[in-house]
């Protein structure tokens, strides 16, 4: 290259921001360059698809939402951006309606103590659940784990009924080894006082989030939205390119020099990371210190399985559930979503029922490793000997892998803050959304990362704590 040719691409670099991952967090870390600066996003992302866990599956006309993504958000700049992507017409505005299926009984979900529910529980299994809750609501146990979360919140009895079997189906090791943070974070100040008394006391807005009860839906799942985000940053200058994988950080001092993807070495003034902690670790290779490498190589994770399954009808009628959770032991089904309930147009036709078989499991594991033929056999076999469906009835249905869908909080991540405070040593990186740090981020909270992020970027001080310190309010020592 002659010296002015590198002059010049000395300067493109300068003006370009490198974004790994095309999910919520890195397309909204590019939206906002493009808005607030004049640098240009480059995004740099592993799959053919746009949105990534929160991408919307086309399966033979019916759209799958990989877990089923509610948009809300206490905050109103990730509220305005929605508003800014796709147009009002384009958003519904859904029940939230969900059960807990308990001993073949559909329970309320959140838990509510209506005369219906103490009807179902019996006399004697209610007086012990209401036993157990003023029994933990006067001697609160110290919070170890997410067990002392969930009964200092609910009491044992109701724990045990309702909390216990799905959120070990969720992580596979017992609530009693999960630190918890992921009860702060996925339930907030949800107890079972608050279930009772918020619905009656406080507007909407006010309430917790786990107890909203009507929520934004793009009308073709999730995904709508975040294509058509990818879509105005592509019209705006910013680059995303597909199937680039990165998989090596080449780092020079404390500063990343380059990314690399492929055989290509992509350049730029500084790097946002929205890939997993452990995969970003590895790609900076040996100059990393061994205890930080360490810890980042066994992070823990959870996987996820759906079976996107299309059926003449449900047994029991017509549900109104956008999702009901699995309690019953006896299957290894963790929750259902009725995506036709999520929105009418995911489903071709009206009058079919359109659902989603949702199973965690763990790389490699027995669920993760069995062949698409056999799990969606026996996927149906779980959901028709629990009387939802006919096996007779079902008309197509397809098997998907989500890899790293839930980051965990047990094993090496009590060490996690080692990690954290190595990336942020490094000086140009940026690490935004939920697995880009290990962190339980819903999608608006990984946007959040991603607006901060950018904040940084601008201000360029060195400072990475508001980063970080997205999603923290409800989180215990
Ligand atoms: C079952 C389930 C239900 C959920 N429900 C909700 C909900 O109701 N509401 C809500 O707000 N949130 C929900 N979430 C959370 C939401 O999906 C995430 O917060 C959001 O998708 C995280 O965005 P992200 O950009 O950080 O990560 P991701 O969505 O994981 O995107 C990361 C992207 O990076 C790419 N990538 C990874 N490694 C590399 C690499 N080496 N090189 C290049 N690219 C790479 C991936 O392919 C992916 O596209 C749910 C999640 C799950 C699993």
């Amino acid at each position: 290259m002659m010296e002015t040719e590198q002059t010049q691409a000395a300067q493109q670099d300068k003006k370009t921001v490198i974004i790994i991952g095309a999910g919520p967090a890195g397309l909204t870390a590019a939206w906002q360059l493009l808005q607030k600066t004049d640098m240009r996003p480059v995004i740099l992302e592993a799959t053919p698809d746009i949105g990534g866990i929160a991408r919307t599956v086309n399966f033979h006309g019916n759209r799958m939402d990989i877990g089923g993504h509610r948009f809300f958000s206490k905050s109103e700049e990730v509220n305005d951006l929605w508003r800014q992507i796709l147009p009002p017409e384009e958003f519904l505005l859904r029940p939230r309606v969900s059960h807990i299926l308990w001993r073949g009984k559909f329970f309320d979900y959140p838990l509510a103590l209506s005369l219906q529910t103490l009807g179902k529980l019996g006399l004697s299994t209610a007086m012990r659940a209401g036993v157990g809750y003023l029994a933990s609501a006067a001697h609160p146990r110290p919070v170890h784990s997410l067990e002392d979360f969930y009964i200092n919140r609910f009491g044992r009895p109701l724990y045990e009924m309702f909390f216990k079997g799905y959120t070990e189906k969720l992580w596979g090791v017992p609530p009693s080894r999960i630190a918890p943070d992921w009860g702060a974070q996925r339930v907030k100040g949800l107890s079972l006082g608050k279930a009772l008394l918020q619905p009656l006391f406080k507007p909407q807005r006010a309430r917790e989030v786990s107890l909203i009860e009507q929520f934004h839906y793009p009308k073709h799942g999730p995904g709508q939205l975040w294509e058509a985000m990818a879509a105005q940053i592509v019209r705006q200058g910013g680059e995303i390119r597909h199937n680039c994988k990165v998989t090596k950080i080449l780092l020079e001092g404390n500063r990343i020099a380059g990314v690399v993807a492929g055989d290509e070495v992509f350049r730029g003034a500084c790097v946002v990371s929205s890939m997993p902690v452990k995969d970003l670790v590895t790609a900076m290779g040996q100059a990393v210190p061994a205890q930080v490498q360490d810890i980042a190589s066994q992070l823990p994770y959870r996987d996820f399985i759906t079976v996107g399954l299309l059926t003449k009808k449900l047994l029991p009628g017509n549900l109104k559930d956008t999702w009901i959770y699995m309690q019953e032991k006896n299957i290894k089904l963790g929750r259902l979503q009725l995506f036709h309930n999520w929105s009418p147009f995911l489903a071709e036709e009206p009058d079919k029922a359109w659902l989603g078989l949702e199973y965690f499991c763990t790389e490699g594991d027995a669920l993760w490793s069995m062949s698409a033929d056999a799990f969606i056999s026996f996927a149906v076999e779980e959901l028709a000997r629990i009387g939802v469906i006919d096996p007779a009835d079902v008309l197509d249905a397809t098997h998907i892998r989500v890899p790293k869908a839930y980051p965990g909080y047990f094993g090496v991540y009590q060490d996690f803050s080692a990690v954290r405070q190595w990336l942020d040593g490094v000086s140009n990186l940026y690490c935004v959304g939920r697995n880009g740090q290990h962190r339980y981020n819903n999608m608006d909270h990984s946007m959040c990362t991603a607006i901060e992020a950018v904040r940084a970027i601008c201000a360029d001080d060195g400072d990475k704590t508001a980063i970080w310190g997205v999603n923290t309010e409800g989180e215990q020592a």
